[in-house]
């Protein structure tokens, strides 16, 4: 049978992009289609523009922090808009170097929405195409909770365009998302409320991670309410929002940000139209090269289930070209030490297990590391932020399980570690690894005495 295309791919964000640009650099006719923007998530309403944000709300505490320095200045004011909307001029660059990415190898953009209407076929606004193979990368997608008034609510998809900054902001949440959003928005002056409904933020990070930053981002100015959940919200008539809590008080605010978590994007995808198959939680359910159900129909990226990072993404494309075009000796992508960064402030990087996983897997075999210090730029700042780094090490083997960190710069300093926990480096190893100095890193490498518990 003849087919439009070698390959189809429904979604372009940054797994749909990888994969049909690399698709097309080998030589096969690929189209790929997108309703929204190309780059996705990560680089339209996640990843980039959230890391411009965090840049920005740095500078403001760094008036402060200068002054003992001798360096005096005086923060005049913080001109939303122009944050805004120069991220906005930064993105729509980024889409038009996208752009060129996809098209300098040859792959066809179809602009509008894609259906799967059958094994080998999908439509878009109404115009039917055909592929060898079609994959689905259409990403997840925030969800508000559903309570009376959450329409007066957003998410991180319209955070990035606000018309203004209110005075005081609500951020609903304690994932990544939250936590990072409050950090911003307590940067740039806003009076930030964190509100999490269980007992401390950032589920699934080490417990020493999330109790310090916790204080840390405290420190910082953000107010965190812990066992607390917004029930009911009401608008009043100058625009302001009372949000009702679980405890029975009310905050009075200007803004109300959902992070309350992401679902995968599959409605209206057509999946049902091919029955494919999902997971309990609606995700695809997806075999170790990323085939559905349906042989001629693969999925990959936040829509499967995987860790939600881009660089996931980007790894299950390559390894999806690699199982198409070197074979099936290509071996399935494993999940194990995937570094990731937390961009609050102070910044959280973190690699392999946690204290609490290690200690489940390695009952009575694991020895703990960690240092607590004020780093050397804050000694004469005043500042009290203090930073935080923690090995976590397996006793019988001394091989190094997890890295953690809290602290300035702890993203780059992580992605460095990760490669020696991959490799698996014992402490011996970390210990015989000569320091930089002086920084904030070398204490990793210079951290002897184990903790006691
Ligand atoms: C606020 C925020 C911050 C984040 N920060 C980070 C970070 O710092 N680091 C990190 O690694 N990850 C981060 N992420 C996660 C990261 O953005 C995702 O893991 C990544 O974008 C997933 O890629 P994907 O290809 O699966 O989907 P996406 O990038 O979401 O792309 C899916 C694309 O499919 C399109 N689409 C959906 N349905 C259809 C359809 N039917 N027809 C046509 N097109 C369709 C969408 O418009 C979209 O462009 C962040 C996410 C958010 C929300």
């Amino acid at each position: 049978m003849n087919f439009d295309y070698d390959l189809l791919i429904i979604g372009a964000g940054s797994g749909g992009i990888r994969l049909s640009r690399m698709a097309a650099t080998h030589g096969w006719k690929v189209a790929v289609v997108e309703e929204r923007y190309l780059g996705g998530t990560c680089v339209n309403v996640g990843c980039v523009p959230k890391k411009l944000f965090v840049y920005a709300s740095q500078y403001p505490a760094q008036f402060e922090q200068a002054k003992n320095y001798g360096i005096n200045g005086t923060l005049e004011s913080i001109h939303w808009p122009t944050l805004r909307d120069n991220k906005t001029k930064e993105i729509n660059r980024l889409n038009g170097i996208y752009k060129n990415l996809l098209e300098g190898p040859g792959v066809t953009i179809i602009d509008g929405r894609g259906q799967i209407t059958g094994a080998n076929s999908v439509a878009v606004d109404g115009k039917a195409y055909t592929a060898e193979r079609i994959v689905i990368a259409t990403g997840g997608w925030p969800f508000k909770p559903e309570i009376e008034g959450a329409e007066y609510g957003f998410t991180s998809n319209e955070a990035f365009f606000l018309d203004e900054l209110p005075q005081r902001m609500v951020v609903v949440g304690g994932g990544y998302i939250a936590v990072e959003f409050a950090g911003i928005f307590n940067g740039l002056g806003v009076d930030t409320h964190l509100l999490y409904r269980g007992e401390q933020i950032l589920r699934g990070f080490d417990q020493d991670v999330r109790d310090f930053v916790s204080e840390q981002v405290t420190e910082q100015g953000v107010n965190i309410h812990t066992n607390t959940d917004v029930v009911k919200i009401e608008k009043q008539t100058d625009g302001m929002l009372i949000c009702h809590l679980n405890n029975g008080e009310t905050l009075t605010c200007g803004g109300v940000m959902f992070a309350t978590g992401r679902k995968p994007l599959t409605e209206g995808v057509g999946l049902e139209s091919v029955g494919i198959e999902l997971n309990n939680n609606g995700t695809i359910k997806t075999d170790g090269m990323f085939g559905t159900n349906v042989p001629s129909i693969y999925a990959l990226g936040d829509v499967i289930g995987t860790p939600e990072l881009t660089p996931v993404a980007l790894a299950q494309a390559m390894k999806l070209l690699a199982h198409w075009f070197n074979g099936d000796n290509v071996l399935p992508l494993t999940y194990e030490n995937i570094p990731t960064a937390v961009f609050c402030q102070p910044n959280i990087g973190t690699v392999g297990l946690s204290e609490e996983q290690a200690r489940e897997k390695y009952p009575e075999d694991i020895t703990i590391f960690d240092s607590n210090f004020r780093a050397m730029r804050h000694t004469i700042t005043g500042e009290t932020t203090r930073t935080y780094m923690k090995l976590v090490v397996q006793t019988s083997t001394d091989i190094v399980l997890g890295a953690h960190m809290v602290g300035d710069e702890a993203g780059e300093i992580i992605q460095g570690l990760a490669v020696a926990i991959k490799a698996g480096a014992t402490k011996a190893i970390f210990d015989s690894t000569i320091g930089i100095h002086p920084t904030a890193a070398e204490e990793f490498v210079t951290m002897r005495t184990a903790r006691s518990n």
